[in-house]
């Protein structure tokens, strides 16, 4: 097409020859971004591909908030943008935030049109505890969504002006009723595309009586053979237990102390 700007282009198995798979077209006074990848939901959630829609719309469009470009397939890219805006309103002055990609390197933001304020979407720190017992090491059973009814050890969101320590021990504290004292940093775990950021420490005892507290259904303890694999709360569950009875203790010695030794 001559009104066609071709953007990229990959091998089709099928034609065995290049084929242009995105491009932008002007079809009157509007310019449109269209593309042949991405049939899949899956295709769909990917921050990669929301991306790279988002600066395909951005060539069409040259300003976001004003793009009125016509193809189908466009404004159902947008209303599926639309849907994953988490937030709608700027927290400082209410006006309408919308994506707007700020730097070509780094994810869309959400960006307020009527203040410079920016909403950068950052990930949340939660601070736990492997505490082990002489009756073996202290779980949980979730009493809230989400993870309702699995297993996990002590632990929570980081308030802001908090230490992740001090939250640790706050959360041992909230949830099984056991003071205690932290020995090393087991280690902290992090997923693609999840926002939370998850720190463990290994601690120990030195006050209370255990028992099931704010949002727990139970508390037990379970040795490395007992441990309900199938049935743990998160993947950092899973993977700190499972460095933990390996018998992984955590590497900086923060506290002073020596790590490992355990009852
Ligand atoms: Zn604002």
């Amino acid at each position: 097409m001559p009104t066609a700007e071709a953007l990229a282009d990959t091998y089709g198995v099928e034609t065995r020859a290049n084929q242009v798979c995105i491009w932008t077209n002007q079809y009157g006074k509007s310019r449109v971004f269209g593309l042949t990848t991405g049939h899949f939901n899956q295709t769909l959630e990917d921050a990669d591909y929301l991306s790279l829609i988002t600066r395909g719309l951005l060539r069409a469009a040259k300003a976001w908030p004003r793009w009125k470009a016509s193809a189908r397939m466009c404004a159902e890219v947008v209303c599926h943008l639309q849907d994953r805006m988490e937030y709608s309103f700027c927290p400082k002055c209410g006006g309408p935030l919308e994506s707007r990609l700020l730097k070509a390197s780094e994810p869309a933001r959400l960006v307020c049109t009527q203040c410079p304020f920016v909403f950068f979407l950052d990930p949340k720190v939660a601070a736990c505890t492997v505490i082990h017992q002489p009756g073996g090491i202290v779980l949980l059973q979730r009493a809230i969504e989400p993870g309702y009814g699995k297993w996990v050890f002590p632990g929570g969101y980081v308030d802001r002006g908090e230490t992740v320590s001090d939250a640790a021990v706050r959360e041992a504290k909230e949830e099984v009723n056991l003071e205690v004292q932290l020995v090393s940093l087991l280690g902290v775990y992090s997923y693609r595309r999840s926002p939370v950021i998850i720190v463990v420490y290994v601690a120990e005892t030195i006050g209370g009586a255990l028992r099931a507290a704010d949002e727990a259904l139970d508390v037990r303890l379970y040795t490395p053979e007992t441990i309900p694999w199938n049935e743990l709360a998160f993947p950092s569950t899973r993977e700190a237990l499972r460095q933990y009875v390996e018998g992984d203790r955590g590497g900086l010695t923060a506290y002073g102390k020596a790590t490992g030794r355990l009852a």
